[in-house]
């Protein structure tokens, strides 16, 4: 990949906004250069510190608390808005509006068709092989033209809940000459070594998406991470806006890495209660099929899905109804909960079927 080509060409000679803090970094103890009100915040949040102060464009702290955690070097790593943004950026940064194209294979997360198309970017749609919800790269490749930017990948992929296969996009990223981004919003959820992480070394185009929302508890937070070669690094730095990640923000995500262990220990739970769940829902008649799942959620299949997916709402249960995509008729899909939930979920189901 060469990335100066890649990148769009009115990005190549930008100058980023220089911030108050991007102009001095350092140790003062009079700050009045960014124009903030030194009375402070008119709220006090308990743990929370410094809300009349802009947040660091750089995200210094939270970033080499995160690449500590992680060992991986901080000028790999991104934080977005949610890896919303960060899905966003990517587009920015190497589709031409009217001209480019990325590549998605559904069914998966709708956010990458709908972030193309508001930068007016073509999407060329792949579908997964319908039984094991998985393609190949000679399939990929044949695909791609100059016009493709950005190939999307979604491992564990939502909403079918399976990884995909480590080898081809392996493989993918290895011939060709855009962005390979691999979205891992899930992959806490899946067995150890399923994550393309360690393959970031090898190649300067993989990008890989993980986020706060689903096995950090945060979604509310709204903190995406984006890990890649530090030239991709350095060009999102450079084209986000410059304050995204609020104190707040970066704040409760601090204090949420000194809690690792919980973190830890709940993902463990949510997995045993994915796999029994999932052992509840086979021996239920009327289940016509349970797909396999390395995620947070499940996704089976009965005679009359929308009716079904109508009669749990009356209950007060809401799960997701995903049967409008073709390959998914008669689909519903359902995030795994705390045993107490999962208690109440399936005699609600049950008795629908
Ligand atoms: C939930 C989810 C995300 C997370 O998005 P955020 O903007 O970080 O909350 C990303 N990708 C997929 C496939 C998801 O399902």
């Amino acid at each position: 990949m060469n990335l100066s080509s890649l990148l769009r060409p009115n990005l190549k000679n930008l100058t980023p906004y220089a911030t108050a803090r991007s102009e001095f970094s350092g140790d003062a103890s009079l700050f009045l250069d960014a124009n903030e009100n030194a009375f402070g915040s008119p709220v006090n949040l308990e743990g929370i510190k410094n809300l009349n102060r802009y947040p660091d464009p750089f995200q210094i702290k939270l970033r080499s608390a995160f690449s500590k955690l992680r060992k991986i070097p901080r000028d790999q790593i991104f934080l977005g808005v949610g890896s919303d943004e960060v899905i966003d950026l990517l587009l920015r940064m190497v589709c031409i509006p009217g001209q480019d194209e990325i590549i998605i294979f559904p069914p998966s997360y709708g956010i990458y068709e709908v972030a193309a198309k508001i930068n007016d970017v073509k999407v060329k749609k792949l579908f997964l092989n319908s039984e094991t919800f998985t393609i190949a790269a000679e399939k990929i490749l044949k695909a791609v033209t100059t016009k493709t930017k950005l190939i999307f990948f979604c491992s564990p992929n939502n909403p079918t809940g399976n990884l995909m296969n480590k080898e081809e996009m392996i493989e993918v990223c290895r011939k060709f000459q855009g962005l390979v981004v691999v979205d891992e919003a899930y992959i806490d959820f899946a067995e150890k070594g399923s994550s393309m992480l360690s393959e970031r070394k090898n190649f300067p185009n993989l990008v890989i998406l993980q986020t706060f929302s689903k096995a950090w508890g945060l979604a509310g937070i709204r903190l995406g991470l984006a890990f890649a070669s530090p030239a991709v690094i350095d060009i999102l730095f450079k084209i986000k806006s410059p304050y995204n990640i609020n104190q707040l923000t970066s704040q409760v995500a601090l204090q949420a890495i000194q809690k690792q262990t919980l973190v830890k220990k709940r993902i463990r739970t949510l997995q045993k209660e994915r796999d029994q769940l999932i052992l509840q829902l086979k021996s239920l008649k009327g289940i016509k099929k349970v797909f396999p799942s390395a995620s947070n959620f499940i996704l089976f299949k009965v005679l009359n899905a929308k009716k079904i997916y109508k009669a749990l709402i009356k209950k007060g249960v809401i799960i997701r109804f995903r049967g409008n995509d073709s390959m998914l008729k008669n689909t519903l899909r359902v995030t795994v909960g705390t045993p107490e939930e999962n208690k109440r979920f399936l005699p609600a189901l049950s008795s629908l079927l």
